[in-house]
């Protein structure tokens, strides 16, 4: 069976000021997908943002939304920037068109619509997102361990800065370090180092288990966890899972001055994201008590006191 005969299943928003035309596409869809349906614009936009649909197809023309608008906006959202969206509408001409597709539409169907062509449209977008989120999904993903890489780590930090900015809620970070890591690899070797590696994501991936959390490798031997909503204490709780893990684990280093199975050293920032504060600062902070961490004898996590609103001063 090749990828053309497989069956795809989306989740489709439709979105038009007239009930009959829903009506129609919902028929036409509903065998193969989910379909759910805005009758106007603010419906359409706040669906988009909690829903996550596959699709969006859009009416160019609505008493209270002008399409093209609406779909400038979609595509400008962060949440919303990745749906594709397809103009349904009666305006037809190659000006409309281009139009559409100038205001960044994915494809254009005229009305009437005819069923067959919107399924086969409507398959064609929704496989063009699956290959495009699954290469998305590769391209943010560290090769050695599978936890987030760098990239997908500044992605996240901004996301989550800009949600908890707006819901005045904390965002811890914890910066992670191993401990004597050259030595580790002049000892046992690179590959060995690279199997120790993998191990270490593990346990931090077991240390910062809510759906929220992200563990990213920051670069080299240093990982960064992100711990959305989560005050200083909260977050030195997780320090102390990942210390006991790493205990528990005991990975032999002969060659540690500081224990005799493998460490780590972490430092812990908190912020509530404030008018003045940046991702930058959560990082620099975290990244000053890491450094902390190691002078006072590694094996140990330092974190700010509290969350405050901007850079803490140390
Ligand atoms: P400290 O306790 O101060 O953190 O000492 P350290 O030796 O861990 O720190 P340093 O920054 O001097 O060395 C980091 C080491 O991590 C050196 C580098 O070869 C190793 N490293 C970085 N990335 C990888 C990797 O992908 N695989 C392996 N095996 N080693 C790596
Ligand atoms: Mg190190
Ligand atoms: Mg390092």
């Amino acid at each position: 069976m090749s990828w053309t005969d497989m069956a795809i299943n989306g989740r489709i928003l439709v979105v038009d000021d007239a009930m009959e035309n829903i009506q129609i596409l919902h028929a036409a869809l509903q065998d193969e997908h989910e379909v759910l349906f805005a009758l106007d614009g603010a419906r359409a936009l706040d669906l988009a943002r909690t829903q996550h649909p596959d699709l969006i197809l859009l009416d160019a023309v609505m008493p209270d939304a002008d399409g093209y608008v609406l779909c400038r906006e979609l595509l400008a959202a962060p949440e919303t920037a990745d749906i594709p969206i397809v103009f349904v509408t009666a305006l037809s001409s190659p000006e409309d068109e281009t139009r559409a597709l100038e205001a960044g539409a994915a494809d254009f169907i005229s009305k009437p619509v005819n069923a067959a062509v919107v399924r086969a449209r409507v398959r064609t977008q929704l496989t063009v997102k699956r290959q495009r989120d699954a290469l998305r999904a590769l391209i943010l993903v560290d090769a050695l361990t599978g936890v987030a890489n760098r990239r997908a780590f500044d992605e996240r930090l901004d996301a989550e800065w800009r949600r908890c900015s707006r819901s005045g809620l904390p965002v811890a970070l914890m910066l992670v370090d191993i401990d004597h890591f050259k030595l580790y690899n002049d000892h046992y070797g690179h590959p060995g180092g690279d199997a120790t590696l993998v191990q270490v994501a593990g346990a931090m991936r077991r240390a910062a288990g809510r759906s929220q959390d992200m563990v990213a490798r920051y670069g080299g031997e240093e990982f960064a966890i992100l711990l959305p909503q989560l005050d200083a204490h909260g977050a030195s709780g997780v320090a102390r899972r990942l210390m006991a893990e790493l205990d528990h684990m005991a990975i032999p280093h002969a060659a540690s001055p500081t224990a005799p199975h493998l460490t780590a050293s972490m430092g812990i920032a908190c912020m509530v994201p404030g008018e003045h504060s940046f991702p930058a600062d959560l990082i620099q902070v975290a990244d000053a008590l890491l450094y902390q961490a190691k002078a006072g004898g590694r094996n140990r996590y330092r974190a700010t006191a509290g969350c405050s609103a901007g850079p803490d001063p140390l």
